[in-house]
């Protein structure tokens, strides 16, 4: 017994001396070449080792600035500033030589993706181009780690596989692509770090609060911004993905903390159609080079599960309808610096290490594939479906919206143009400057088709994301599809047009429209200035000289009269809100009016300020939380108070008119619900997204009553096919037609009663017996586009989208679908600014 013990400790002792220290550079880089003394390490410039502590984005960002004075391989550039002013950073590596030509090399890439030039092109002679970019989660630290270990070797190491390397692939290295997230993770993960190693999961340097690392600074997931763009790191990102067009993009993430590695492909029926069946094939020889960098250092992985490659807007996946191969990996996650887990105590330091295999394994994928990768690059572009007409979309009275779309687009290197003559197709009419044309016959005609399709039939039934995101319909906006291009205007549109007051000073007051996209944030100044304003809840005509000025649903008049502004301020104060709001401010001539209500009627109601309040904290879903302070902050640029759950009992409600309940869990306001009773009474606004609902439906407040889920269990058979069944009941997301009350204050400033909406919830309940209570509610075949099981769709028809419940003298406003859902949905971000203003003037 005693021998077999010193058997053993004599082994242990072998083993520990043999083995390489964890966290030292032997430990991480590969022992084949040799590394220029005169590059600083990275624990010569931070002061510790890669991994024994979380790098602080500002660390990173000095040690890459350090770096890239020290090496003739790499350039640094900033491409943009994050919401928190934090700079975007690419580096870019390759030969001296290269660099010495580097703007010559990336015309000639850019180049390959045009059809109309890339046939000159000699792809032997081209190097391929690869950008890898790291932890767009935030608190999936391990690739923006590993980003200043790849950074290292390229910049220092030393052999004739580097110099090839080097010579024939241009290395574009984005160390962190959401930097905001990734220092408050680091904030926390370090703060919590002990000394001896404590690596129990329920320890809290392993447990973030809420909101996490893995968002931005609005809570967004930047990881599926590729295609909305509505954040400055995508913005900056984009623009310096397509500068490039790079041939392989990695995509560096964490996953649970049992798991092993994952690179791709993802599960090959759930590619989107869109990307060429090439791309798989291709996608399957990269991950050869994966599996036998990984197989080197014993690292377990897996593929074609799990993820998929449907939804373009990940980073995986984005290149995939540019021309390029996107590769996803997931690490298991240490969520800190070690962590007990399945398969033993998981190290911070084992996953970087992972993270700088995959990055190298990428590397040599792209110089041992380079000519196949360029050469399916330049076909690509070539073969993209012909087609001779043109996408026409846009509004002639909001034209804001139709210039968000137009910016998007564009951004995406889509050629769009202005309309320049009116124009009818299918019933619409689109007018000369206030609609746009997108040309088909265009290199980006395979990305066209996925932001404008309408998709209702599907390979697969379960989604890792969304499984719908056609543009014009989450704009709202009216469009068609024509054989040939409309007679189009080549100048760019640059901003959003600027608005105008019509007429003169007026002794009687000021009227706007409702419908254009920023008249939320014009009211708010308005209201913010101290002037009064109220809304038509009524029509009328009012005559002005020859011609006459429509009082909508909606419309809100300044009247002139007891302001705090003499009439000439009153006027110049307008001017400038109807300028910078693009609105059309009416001034009007009488305030008497034909065929309705003048206006000086009780129909006119006053308007209060909106004071809202947003309870958030652990159990309230984070993103749509987000969604509403971005759109309230940037948007409308309206203050909003964010409450904790926990901080609630203190807070003095008298101060807010408005709470509004994201989608969450909030049983810890049930101590509360005394006070926002009385609250209610008093005559506020209670706003509820979809599961607040419950909650609001278990305190008495929201008369409502949901459908029971269909269970598919019965239809199991076989125990393997559980997951499959299972998961595709889920709604992932999808787009739903709906029907819209346009008298009702929720349907103000809309024009067509038909609307599309964004639904990502089984919430489906049974319609109340008030019916005019629900200002909106699902048609009778309400799929739009994408996936949604039979069973559930059968749920979803004619059920509420918006309902309505009275308390006291206030009101709770139930939304059942996401109005502001990451940003993009400009198209019902109105009903959101509805409930927000005009709640209070909802009447029984
Ligand atoms: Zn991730």
């Amino acid at each position: 017994m005693i021998k077999k013990l010193l058997l053993i400790l004599c082994l242990l002792f072998f083993y520990l001396n043999n083995s390489k220290a964890q966290n030292s550079l032997d430990y991480y880089l590969p022992d084949s070449l040799t590394y220029n003394p005169a590059i600083p390490t990275p624990a010569s410039v931070l002061g510790f080792e890669i991994g024994d502590w979380h790098l602080s984005h500002d660390q990173l960002v000095y040690y890459m600035r350090v770096l890239a004075q020290a090496s003739d391989r790499i350039t640094l550039e900033e491409y943009g500033r994050t919401h928190e002013k934090r700079p975007l950073l690419v580096l870019t590596i390759t030969s001296p030589e290269n660099q010495q030509n580097i703007a010559q090399i990336q015309k000639d890439h850019v180049q390959l993706s045009d059809p109309k030039n890339s046939g000159s092109l000699d792809t032997e002679k081209m190097p391929s181009v690869v950008r890898l970019s790291y932890s767009v989660h935030g608190n999936e630290a391990s690739g923006a780690n590993s980003s200043a270990l790849v950074a290292y070797h390229l910049a220092a190491g030393q052999s004739t596989q580097m110099d090839e390397l080097l010579d024939k692939v241009i290395i574009l290295l984005d160390p962190c692509i959401n930097p905001d997230g990734f220092q408050r993770f680091s904030t926390w993960v370090n703060m919590h770090k002990s000394y001896q190693t404590v690596s129990d999961p329920i320890s809290r340097e392993f447990n973030e609060p809420f909101p996490r690392g893995r968002t931005n600074h609005y809570w967004f997931d930047v990881n599926r911004d590729w295609l909305l763009l509505q954040h400055p790191e995508s913005q900056g990102r984009v623009a310096n993905f397509h500068a490039w067009k790079p041939n392989i993009l990695t995509d560096h993430h964490e996953m649970g903390s049992n798991s092993s590695f994952f690179f791709q492909p993802g599960v090959p029926s759930r590619n989107n159609p869109n990307t060429p069946a090439r791309n798989l094939e291709l996608t399957r020889a990269i991950g050869k080079y994966h599996a036998a960098a990984l197989d080197a250092i014993g690292s377990l992985y897996y593929s074609e599960e799990g993820f998929d490659d449907f939804y373009y807007g990940k980073g995986s996946t984005y290149p995939d309808i540019n021309g390029g191969i996107g590769i996803l990996f997931e690490q298991a996650s240490a969520r800190g610096h070690a962590q007990d887990t399945d398969n033993g105590v998981l190290t911070f330091g084992f996953a970087i290490r992972n993270q700088f295999t995959a990055s190298l394994s990428t590397l040599r994928a792209a110089l041992g594939m380079r000519t196949t990768l360029l050469d399916y690059q330049r076909d690509f572009y070539k073969n993209a479906p012909k087609s001779k007409g043109a996408y026409v979309f846009g509004n002639s009275y909001d034209e804001a919206r139709n210039y968000h779309l137009y910016q998007l687009l564009t951004q995406h290197q889509i050629e769009v143009y202005a309309l320049d003559q009116e124009f009818s197709a299918e019933g619409k009419k689109f007018q000369k400057g206030k609609a746009f044309v997108v040309p088909l016959d265009q290199p980006q005609a395979r990305l066209i088709n996925t932001l404008f399709e309408k998709v209702t039939t599907f390979e697969d039934s379960i989604f890792y994301d969304i499984s719908a995101w056609t543009m014009p319909l989450a704009f709202n906006l009216p469009y068609t599809k024509v054989g040939t291009v409309p007679s189009h205007s080549k100048d760019k549109v640059t901003q959003v047009p600027e608005g105008k007051l019509i007429g003169d000073k007026s002794e009687v007051g000021y009227l706007f429209h409702w419908d254009s996209y920023y008249a939320p944030r014009a009211l708010h100044q308005i209201l913010d200035s101290g002037l009064r304003a109220k809304v038509a809840t009524r029509t009328a005509t009012i005559p002005q000289n020859e011609d006459e000025i429509k009082l909508e649903y909606g419309s809100v008049f300044i009247p002139a009269s007891g302001q705090i502004l003499s009439d000439d301020g009153l006027k110049v104060f307008l001017s400038q809100i109807a300028k910078t709001n693009a609105l059309t401010m009416y001034a009007l001539p009488t305030g008497l009016t034909e065929n309705g209500i003048d206006l000086g009627s009780s129909d006119m109601e006053a308007l209060k300020h909106p004071r809202p309040m947003m309870i958030i904290g652990d159990g309230v879903n984070s993103y749509d939380a987000g969604e509403v302070w971005h759109l309230l902050d940037q948007r409308y640029q309206m203050p909003l108070t964010m409450v904790e759950q926990g901080q609630f009992s203190r807070a003095d409600l008298s101060q807010y008119n408005t709470i509004i309940m994201v989608d969450g869990n909030y049983n810890d306001l049930n101590d509360s619900i005394a006070k926002i009773r009385e609250w209610l009474q008093a005559g506020n606004t209670l706003i509820c997204f979809s599961s607040a609902n419950r909650w609001a439906i278990q305190q008495g407040l929201v008369n409502l009553k949901f459908k029971t889920l269909p269970s598919v269990d019965t239809l199991l058979s076989r125990y393997a096919d559980r997951e499959n069944l299972r998961g595709a009941q889920e709604l992932g997301g999808a787009i739903f037609e709906a029907e819209l009350d346009l008298t009702h204050p929720l349907g103000y400033g809309f024009r067509d009663s038909k609307m599309a909406v964004f639904k990502d919830n089984r919430l489906f309940a049974e319609m109340p017996s008030s019916t005019f209570n629900v200002p909106l509610k699902h048609t009778d075949n309400p799929r739009l586009s994408g996936y949604i099981s039979k069973e559930n769709l059968n749920l979803l028809k004619n059920s509420p989208v918006v309902s309505v419940n009275h308390y006291g003298r206030g009101q709770i406003i139930s939304f059942l679908i996401n109005p502001n859902f990451r940003a993009f949905w400009y198209g019902s971000n109105k009903l959101f600014a509805n409930a927000l203003f005009f709640g209070k003037v909802i009447g029984r």
